[in-house]
């Protein structure tokens, strides 16, 4: 059965309605990369499909457009597969199941891969038409993007001539983003001494943050468990003699922490003071995170420990959390509101011989990235601790002299009426990473409005995809 054939004259939402019968969770992208493969051979078009299955296909210009260079149209075929308790879906097998509610398509109880099949339908029937005014298209669908872009990273820029990009990824209509994060995960460790304990164990912990995504999120300057765990080991240490038993926090590098946890050790005598030291510094926390994180909290309990850390390691361990550098770093002059650099210290794992201490560190320029990372090296090298960096990708920097912003914008207008915001995000687009290969490619993001994306929620405005479409159509007119 089709619902959304008929739904709008051409033939976009058909296309992606059929993108919804073939599985394409991340990881299995084999079906739906030679469906397309297929779509192109049977339109007579050029298709090159890579070892990672990305697809390329071309289309030539239209009449009158053939001297200007193509243009890249591009997304990404993989879909996040997520599904409600109660449903019986196989997303290795099964269609998807599409409703519409109102101006809405939703697929039931499963997240609808709109993010980023409505990219792929828009390419298709830009490759379908015969009437459309256009440059010559090269259309871009990468694999892998929602596990670490990995279609992205596998790309090999000889097959692409074109010297602009239309990344249709973005989830909101009249918003154009220009510019997005580079980052990097950063590891701290710190090798572990130990020795027996001389004390009374207490465990502190802190909680009641509200967290979030370290990119998305950092912006609204919720309070980093871990850092804060900084900050009262350090009141406790200039109240009593401690020594640390054990330290974690958070879960993941790019969710900012909402708890973390210590155990250390202290006189029988010194109990009091640590406990009023803690109350003493709730008062503070709730004062400074009155309204971000007015939940904060912080618990000291009896605990149980049978050896503990020297004095050295303890020490290392309380100046890195006072010292380590977290949160905003830099705004950007270029965009108002976004932030240029920031840094998540997420997590911090435990084990025997060694703690880490886990960053993930973002900025759309790449220098203060750098910079960044420095001042952790630096801070890691008078702990005498060890850096590792990984998972290093691309930033996309905001480019003043872009000319494809400019035409998007008064395209919009004349479109739709509305004026369109330019905007950039702090974190990762697979534009940053096909920046690097293309450097002179100018880019620009742009998509229909998307709701609850990577959630069984997920859902998509028909009169939004019918914006973009006419909006896309005229922009591709308006690229002589
Ligand atoms: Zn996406």
């Amino acid at each position: 059965m089709t619902i959304l054939k008929d739904v709008y004259p051409d033939k976009v939402l058909s296309f992606f309605e059929e993108l919804t019968k073939i599985p394409h969770g991340s990881g299995n992208e084999k079906k739906i990369s030679n469906y397309l493969v297929n779509f192109a051979k049977e339109r007579n078009l050029e298709v090159i499909q890579d070892d990672d299955l990305n697809v390329i296909i071309k289309k030539p210009a239209a009449k009158g457009y053939e001297n200007g260079s193509p243009v890249i149209i591009q997304g990404h075929m993989d879909m996040v597969c997520e599904k409600n308790k109660d449903v019986k879906h196989d997303f290795d097998k099964d269609p998807l199941k599409l409703r519409i509610d109102g101006d809405y398509v939703y697929a039931s109880g499963t997240t609808l891969g709109a993010d980023n099949g409505i990219a792929i339908a828009y390419g298709l029937a830009l490759l379908d038409s015969h009437d459309l005014k256009h440059p010559a298209i090269e259309l871009l669908i990468t694999t892998g993007e929602e596990t670490g872009m990995y279609g992205a990273i596998a790309l090999d820029p000889k097959h692409l001539k074109g010297k602009i990009l239309l990344n249709i990824d973005a989830e909101e209509e009249g918003v154009f983003l220009v510019s997005c994060a580079g980052g990097v995960t950063n590891y701290v460790n710190l090798k572990t001494e130990w020795e027996n304990t001389n004390g009374e164990a207490l465990r502190l912990e802190i909680k009641g943050l509200k967290g979030g995504h370290s990119g998305m999120e950092i912006i609204k300057q919720r309070g980093n468990a871990n850092k804060l765990m900084g900050r009262l080991l350090n009141v406790i240490s200039k109240e009593v003699d401690f020594y640390i038993c054990h330290i974690s926090g958070g879960a993941k590098n790019n969710a900012i922490p909402r708890e973390s946890e210590a155990i250390i050790t202290v006189k029988a005598e010194d109990i009091k003071k640590v406990e009023e030291a803690s109350s003493q510094l709730l008062k503070i926390f709730k004062n400074e995170l009155k309204v971000q994180d007015s939940d904060v909290n912080i618990i000291v309990e009896k605990a149980e420990a049978d050896k503990q850390l020297t004095k050295n390691i303890t020490k290392k361990i309380t100046s890195y959390l006072v010292l380590a550098p977290n949160g905003i770093q830099t705004m950007s002059e270029d965009i108002k509101g976004l932030v240029e650099s920031s840094l998540n210290l997420g997590v911090i794992v435990f084990d025997e011989n060694k703690i880490s201490f886990i960053s993930a560190i973002r900025s759309s320029v790449k220098t203060l990235k750098g910079e960044i990372m420095d001042r952790i090296d630096t801070l890691a090298n008078l702990i005498e601790a060890e850096v590792i960096n990984n998972s290093n990708y691309p930033e996309w920097q905001y480019d003043p002299d872009s000319k494809i912003r400019n035409l998007c914008v008064d395209t919009y207008k004349e479109v739709t009426g509305d004026e369109p915001k330019v905007d950039a995000i702090h974190a990762g687009l697979e534009c940053g990473l096909l920046k690097e290969k293309m450097p002179d490619v100018d880019m620009i993001s742009f998509g229909p409005n998307l709701y609850d994306v990577h959630t069984p929620f997920e859902h998509m405005s028909i009169l939004s995809v019918m914006n973009v479409w006419k909006f896309l159509k005229k922009l591709l007119e308006n690229i002589k």
